[in-house]
């Protein structure tokens, strides 16, 4: 089959690998009917990622077909349409049973899919742990509306979830792009008072007030003067991070109220600073991330109430055998591009 892989830092490649097999009994098989490109990707590519291994096939984001099941699965069987987590997880370790399943402790546990085992960028994929790290989509749940269900989606509803949003709060979330997006879905769902949107892009920022027109939205360079504006408190009560730059570091804990609650999203290529003295005083809780994505059934269920929708996320969609061209868009941010679908390999949808 064709797997786009990591062959070196700098270089992504299809190449033609066997089949994946079933290796342990709680393992399950999926034929892949959607997936996605995701910035971690563009992360590993740039070698950014220490953990990854070369010579692994790429992709984390992915809805499929369950082909076959290992004798200790039970919540699928083959012909189940599944969502699959980004993160394979044991459900039985100190870290799962605290719903911490990022710090799983098996071998196979947190981010391993597309990063240091085989990934969802081809034909098929192996999942370990199957009964925690598949989701069954409702039936009148497209693979388009399922598809970031266990990466951005889960990221966004973790995020809001430990952020403690409530109804008398104002929220700003700090970054419009593709997680951005789904954080901002999931607070949305905790109904606070208001939610203002940072973002320097033009057209990210057209994106929202077109989709989400009860959001406020402003730029970096105005953002402090804008939230003290719209905030009763002296800053935002909940400020989540989902941007990833010194600036949008610094802007976040500037930003929050006294005893706000700063939740960090964002993955940042290299160390941040707190400035500890020039916050004294401020006693604000930081949470720090790496998703726990342990709440995908959830989210499945929100979607097909219609409570969440992705879907104006998908603005291209390329075939796996066309995917260096999906990659060329995406990584360099071409032709208004949030999100990318990849279809099998063959397929002549393309938008
Ligand atoms: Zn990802
Ligand atoms: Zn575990």
């Amino acid at each position: 089959m064709l797997a786009y892989t990591y062959v070196k830092k700098g270089l992504f490649e299809l190449r033609e690998k066997p089949e994946p097999e079933l290796s342990d009994t709680r393992d399950a098989i999926v034929r892949i009917t959607l997936g996605s490109i995701c910035t971690s990707d563009i992360h590993i590519k740039h070698g950014s990622v220490p953990r990854a291994v070369p010579g692994i096939t790429v992709g984390h984001e992915m809805v499929g077909i369950v082909e076959q099941v290992g004798s200790d699965v039970h919540k699928v069987r083959p012909g189940d349409r599944v969502a699959v987590n980004v993160e394979t997880f044991c459900g039985e370790c100190f870290f799962c049973r605290h719903g911490y399943v990022n710090n799983c402790t098996d071998p196979d546990g947190g981010w391993a899919l597309g990063c240091r085992i085989d990934g969802g960028q081809a034909a098929l994929v192996r999942v370990p742990h199957a009964d925690q790290g598949l989701s069954l989509i409702p039936e009148n749940v497209s693979d388009r509306q399922a598809l970031f269900t266990g990466d951005i989606l889960a990221t966004g509803f973790w995020a809001s979830r430990i952020s403690g949003i409530s109804e008398e709060d104002t929220v700003l979330i700090i970054g419009a792009g593709p997680t951005g997006v789904c954080t901002l879905l999931c607070a949305m769902l905790k109904r606070p008072e208001r939610i203002i949107i940072c973002e320097k892009d033009p057209a990210r920022s057209d994106f929202i007030r077109k989709h989400y027109p009860d959001v406020l939205v402003t730029g970096p360079d105005t953002c402090r003067e804008f939230v003290m504006e719209h905030s009763r408190h002296g800053g935002a009560d909940v400020v989540l991070e989902v941007a990833g730059t010194e600036e949008t570091f610094r802007l976040a804990w500037e930003c929050a109220r006294p005893n706000a609650i700063v939740t960090i999203v964002a993955m940042y290529d290299r160390p941040q600073i707190l400035p500890l003295p020039d916050m004294y005083g401020k006693n604000l809780i930081f949470k720090t991330g790496g998703v726990d994505g342990c709440d995908c059934d959830e989210i499945l269920r929100l979607i097909s109430e219609g409570k969440i929708d992705t879907t104006p996320l998908i603005t291209h969609t390329f075939p796996l055998d066309r995917i260096d061209e999906a990659y060329e868009i995406f990584e360099n941010r071409l032709d208004g591009v949030i999100k990318i679908a990849i279809t099998p390999a063959g397929s002549m949808e393309s938008i």
